[in-house]
């Protein structure tokens, strides 16, 4: 049996898209499973939308995500170079055998004849296709427009009355027929090959076994397998997986939201709730088990498993994979990880100024309320704003005895050094003044923060240290009288 190899083969003209990024990821995977191979190549020959920024862009995306490759750009390989604007003579010597075999024609066509052509077959309700005109050129006729500067286009000479039969590995049997496709453009008048000439070519010469992407390419596999049988190649396998749908079943756009990898990045998705999140995109593994590691993943991803209906991008759902991969982090993982989005807080210097400690309990208060990792300086206004007094709060800080609470913490209150000492300490309030805790606790924290709700007290009254409670507390105290 052919060894399993499979490529990834982005056009630079855009960051990674989600769907661009699950068919890498399934690709990975496939290969992964049976110890196969990966090439990510280039496909460039849209000279004027593809750009080397995306390229590395694209490449960086796929390596935070932890998908590996084995030849590719970056890296090369034996079946190098994997950049398809640098391959365009091995190109070049495939047209001329098409060309040399009478299987393809130059053609002279102009974008205003091709176009005229097309109205008028719209205007006669004919289908849309080229109408051979340059089929049958004589080589006189071609030499005198060569002659005259006109650059031809080389086109494919469809074969008649075909049909193409694909057993795709995840759609199943799919036939197409050649006479829907007229003549069509292999090589443009500039030289440069298109996309599904130089696909095939290069899937051939680097020993693709399977082609896995995505289901708008499935129009695109019969002028493909054309080619394949014109020039005499074997085919791959293919398998074209479904789209992605937003939740409200349309193409996933950016009206959806964010649609590239690196936007999730930046807002603090970790690469492997990622991984996990896009596996399951499609993919369903046997057990209940959803959270798994790339390890189990792996293990079990077969196509038989691949949904041929869309898969539908839940946002909720990929928040709560990112919780659950934020919650096996520890807290001095979590601590470095927050420390570039903090950065960008508006109380980015308050933050520097917390010793380790101080910010190690930071992070600890807040990591439970966290769905992804920029979400953190949502949190961090109770902590270093001016308390704000919320109506509750007021409310709280109206019952009888509140002030007997406030003047209690004020007049003992330690210098703590943990936050068990914190809770502690409370404790002995509610005791001493024989009170429910929830009437120690909750004007205390109105007091201090000037909210009902938030992280624990202990961490507050730790993070802000004994003169700013103090602080706080006279202000509350002023404010009661
Ligand atoms: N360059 C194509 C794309 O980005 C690749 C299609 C294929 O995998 O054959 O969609």
């Amino acid at each position: 049996m052919k060894k399993c190899k499979v490529r990834f083969a982005p056009s630079p003209t855009g960051p990674l898209h989600i769907g661009g990024a699950r068919s890498a990821l399934f690709n990975y995977l496939f290969a992964s499973h049976q110890n196969g191979e990966m090439v990510m190549r280039i496909e460039d020959t849209d000279l004027e939308r593809s750009r080397r920024e995306y390229e590395d862009e694209i490449i960086e995306s796929l390596q935070w995500l932890g998908i590996k490759w084995g030849e590719g750009v970056a890296q090369g390989g034996e079946n190098g170079p994997y950049r398809q604007t640098e391959r365009l003579e091995i190109y070049r010597q495939y047209v001329q055998e098409l060309l040399d075999k009478g299987m393809a024609y130059y053609c002279f066509c102009t974008q205003e004849e091709l176009e005229m052509e097309r109205q008028e077959q719209l205007a006669n309700g004919n289908m849309q296709r080229y109408s051979g005109k340059c089929s049958d050129l004589s080589d006189q006729e071609i030499e005198e427009r060569i002659e005259a500067g006109i650059k031809p286009s080389i086109r494919f000479r469809v074969p008649q009355n075909q049909i193409y039969v694909v057993d795709d590995l995840v759609r199943g049997r799919v036939s197409f027929e050649s006479d829907n496709s007229g003549d069509f453009i292999i090589a443009k008048s500039d030289g440069i090959p298109v996309y599904n000439f130089a696909v095939v070519i290069d899937d051939v010469l680097m020993g693709i076994s399977h082609v896995i992407r995505a289901e708008e390419h499935l129009s695109n596999t019969p002028r493909q397998i054309m080619l394949y049988e014109a020039l005499n190649f074997a085919r791959p396998e293919f398998a074209h997986i479904s789209l992605i749908l937003g939740s409200d079943r349309q193409k996933m756009s950016k009206r959806h939201g964010a649609t590239s990898l690196v936007q999730y990045r930046e807002m603090g998705y970790l690469p492997e709730a990622l991984f996990n999140f896009l596996a399951l995109l499609g993919w369903s593994p046997q057990g209940e088990e959803e959270i798994l590691s790339p390890e189990e993943i792996i293990k079990g991803f077969t196509l038989d498993r691949v949904a041929k209906s869309p898969a539908v991008f839940d946002l909720d759902k990929l928040n709560w994979v990112n919780q659950q991969y934020l919650k096996k982090k520890s807290n001095g993982e979590l601590a470095e990880m927050l420390k570039p989005y903090l950065s960008e807080s508006e109380y980015a210097d308050d933050i520097k100024r917390l010793n380790d400690f101080q910010y190690g309990l930071l992070v600890e208060a807040v990591r439970d309320h966290l769905v992804c990792l920029s979400d953190v300086t949502r949190h961090m206004d109770v902590f270093f704003r001016e308390a704000v007094y919320e109506e509750e709060a007021l409310r709280a800080l109206e019952e009888e005895g509140v002030m007997t609470v406030l003047q209690g913490f004020r007049d003992e209150l330690p210098q703590f050094s943990e936050p068990v000492e914190a809770k502690e300490f409370i404790k002995a309030m509610v005791k001493k003044l024989k009170l429910k805790p929830k009437n120690v606790y909750m004007p205390l924290r109105s007091a201090l923060s000037g909210q009902t709700h938030g992280p624990e007290l202990p961490f507050l009254i730790l993070i802000w240290g004994r003169e700013e409670c103090l602080r706080r507390i006279d202000n509350a105290i002023a404010r009661i009288r």
